[in-house]
């Protein structure tokens, strides 16, 4: 039986995180998500009031080649949450046509081998496993409250086996003085690994200027409410 993706999203940007940040990426978002964050950004992927009607399925050759048309510097399989699908035939196809393949999951399923850069970005909902953590190439971080950062560094035993591990403020509190002022307190304090973060991609709409991306769908911190 051939590969088939359901595909929520498709587009041409940059990447607005990370190490990367500010790099030409395609993007490719999965649809189906079972961890369920209350702030989830990307809810049109699993929340029963924002998915599509229709969902795009799509082979791995027919999205390498779509990704390929754009000629970005890699690839970003995204979600809702990736490894829920089996990525090796994609990522394989990806290779195919010349292109690296980054990932960014939650880290509570399996990641398959092959990837140029891994992000893991822990859920409370479902935490990640040591082996992801350990085969993570950066660590991001959504500081929802001042003590996140130390209730994270308290449940991986107090280490990060990577060398960056960014602190974002969750979107919908990135004016919210607390948390701010925790994030650069602990970047300051700790230095190396922590580093602050933000979604730069946000304020610039970078991802909405491609036609084939969908309207961003936070929930803010309530999964019941619209938007
Ligand atoms: S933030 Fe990520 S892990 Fe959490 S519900 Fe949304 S897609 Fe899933």
């Amino acid at each position: 039986m051939p590969t088939v993706y359901p595909v929520n999203e498709t587009f041409l940007s940059w990447q607005g995180e990370g190490v990367h940040m500010g790099r030409k990426a395609f993007f490719i978002r999965l649809q189906g998500c079972p961890v369920r964050c209350d702030w989830c950004d990307s809810a049109s992927t699993w929340h029963p009031s924002h998915v599509p009607a229709k969902v795009r399925k799509a082979s791995p050759e027919e999205l390498a080649a779509e990704a390929a048309e754009s000629r970005p510097e890699f690839v970003v399989l995204t979600g809702g949450e990736p490894c829920v699908h089996d990525l090796k035939p994609l990522v394989a196809s990806l290779a195919a046509v010349g292109l690296p393949a980054h990932l960014e999951t939650c880290g509570a399923f399996d990641i398959p081998a092959g990837l140029a850069w891994v992000t893991v970005s822990p859920k409370w909902a479902k935490p990640p496993t040591s082996e992801a953590l350990s085969s993570a190439d950066e660590v991001k971080l959504i500081i929802e409250a001042p003590d996140s950062a130390d209730r994270w560094t308290e449940a991986v035993g107090g280490g990060w086996s990577c060398s960056h591990v960014w602190l974002h403020p969750e979107w919908s509190k990135r004016g919210d003085a607390a948390v701010l002022s925790a994030i650069t307190e602990r970047v300051k304090r700790l230095g190396p690994p922590y580093r602050a973060g933000w979604q730069v991609h946000k304020p610039y709409s970078a991802d909405s200027a491609d036609p084939r991306a969908r309207p961003p769908a936070p929930l803010g911190g309530d999964p019941s409410k619209g938007f």
